[in-house]
């Protein structure tokens, strides 16, 4: 493949863009360099880049693009919105609509509140949890991404009974100091924190299905005991789905585990592709928000018309009887198939998956936390991505991320990947 104007659109965002890149994640840093892949048009589960090449998409936009590029009924909700004005200022009718359909996925959602990404989500209910407590510290697990708030950019200390150290410049020490980072799927070392610090913990945030090193289940009883231990302390359990919030079946993680929070932050698929985030929980607590409460949060594009019909319409389509069953098929075919072509060639992958998202790691380990997905091999996943780039496939440029199948995604597309698979791992 030839990818000239990539590279020359690359070398021109540098002189402009920072990095060249508006989210660092689409650099191609992770995966040895070079310049990252330029698209110009969806449609479906295929991309065409600058140079006119064609891919079948895995990275599905990190996660929003659940129903493929350019889904019709989503396309005219966009046609619509734009027709009539995309912002207006004041409350709308189809913002009730949308709540309306969140709580109905999601109860534990008594109110909510929407939010122009996942980040302000997530951070408006820390900044909640700790008006509704008085408290002020939180607890996050080791590896999970919430977002780029200054709070939840903090990465563990040497040990559980350590505070967190900036993980970013720009992150104040004290702020870092006001966050405790434990292992995902371990227990004790979350136990030894609430001991240390219960009675000043305001909030525990959880991915309940983890999509930032990998697709993680939590281990049965995990979820329920951080729960559990959580409300013992007195503190708030927030789920951060903002991944899995109507990726793995309508009502998210929390409906798929049985699992509640008190508060829960979603994004990415909601907005149908257009930037959206939002957050809602039980009454009591969601009452400390203004107007009605002294915690302050707002947004002058929050609850956009366009967003709000652009997510109504993502989440008709995927209300639809056996979309998730159809993701779960071609998930497994597709997981079945890796594995088969890793056998073959004497390739060592394990392979988390769940439903229609998959994470495949170099390593013979199984990965249930960040320390275990960290140790996975980063050098031939980078190979492994630029062989399958050239094939045509487009995935996310690093060994933390999933690939997200769509309801665009066919049985054909399945088989060509996998023979994509085949080739790359006979060349690894
Ligand atoms: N939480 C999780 C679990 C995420 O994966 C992300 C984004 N990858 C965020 C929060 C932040 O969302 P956004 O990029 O929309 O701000």
């Amino acid at each position: 493949m030839n990818y000239l104007k990539s590279e020359q659109l690359h070398s021109e965002a540098l002189e402009h863009i920072v990095g060249g890149v508006n989210s660092p994640s689409r650099s191609f840093k992770a995966v040895g360099g070079g310049s990252p892949v330029a698209m110009e048009r969806g449609k479906g589960a295929y991309f065409w880049d600058v140079d006119g090449n064609q891919y079948i998409d895995y990275l599905a936009a990190y996660g929003p693009i659940i129903t493929g590029h350019a889904h019709p009924h989503i396309t005219k909700a966009i046609v619509h919105a734009a027709e009539n004005g995309v912002l207006y200022g004041t409350p709308t009718k189809h913002e009730v609509t949308f709540a309306k359909m969140l709580k109905e996925a999601m109860p534990a959602m008594e109110k909510v509140r929407f939010t122009n990404s996942g980040t302000e989500a997530v951070m408006t209910t820390i900044r909640v949890a700790r008006a509704y407590t008085g408290r002020d510290k939180i607890i996050k697990f080791a590896g999970c991404y919430h977002g780029h708030s200054d709070l939840v950019l903090v990465a563990a200390g040497s040990g559980p009974a350590t505070l967190g150290t900036p993980d970013s410049a720009g992150v104040t020490k004290k702020i870092a100091s006001e966050v405790i980072t434990v292992p995902f799927n371990d227990i004790e070392p979350f136990k030894e924190a609430l001991d240390k610090w219960g009675d000043e913990i305001a909030g525990v945030l959880v991915e309940p299905i983890v999509g930032n090193f990998g697709i993680v289940e939590p281990l049965p009883g995990f979820l329920e005991e951080v729960n559990r231990l959580t409300h013992d302390a007195g503190a708030l359990v927030i789920y951060d789905e903002v991944i899995t919030a109507f990726r793995f079946m309508y009502g998210g993680a929390q409906d798929l585990l049985n699992v509640k929070p008190d508060l829960t932050a979603m994004g990415k698929i909601i907005g149908g592709g257009l930037p959206i985030g939002a957050y809602g929980g039980r009454v009591d607590i969601m009452e400390t928000i203004a107007p009605l409460g002294p915690a302050y949060q707002a947004g002058t594009m929050a609850g956009n018309p366009a967003s709000i019909q652009a997510g109504i319409a993502c989440l008709e389509v995927l209300k639809q009887k056996g979309v998730y069953e159809e993701l779960d098929r071609l998930g497994a075919l597709l997981e079945k198939g890796i594995l088969k072509s890793a056998a073959d060639h004497n390739v060592t992958i394990t392979i988390n998956r769940l439903k229609g998202a998959l994470t495949i790691y170099f390593s013979d380990q199984v990965i249930q936390n960040y320390d275990q997905a960290e140790a996975t091999d980063g050098e031939i996943f980078a190979k492994f991505f630029k062989l399958m780039l050239e094939q045509g496939i487009n995935l996310a440029p690093s060994k933390y991320e999933a690939w997200f199948l769509t309801t665009a995604h066919t049985e054909k597309d399945i088989l060509q990947t996998l023979e994509a698979v085949d080739h790359a791992f006979g060349k690894l």
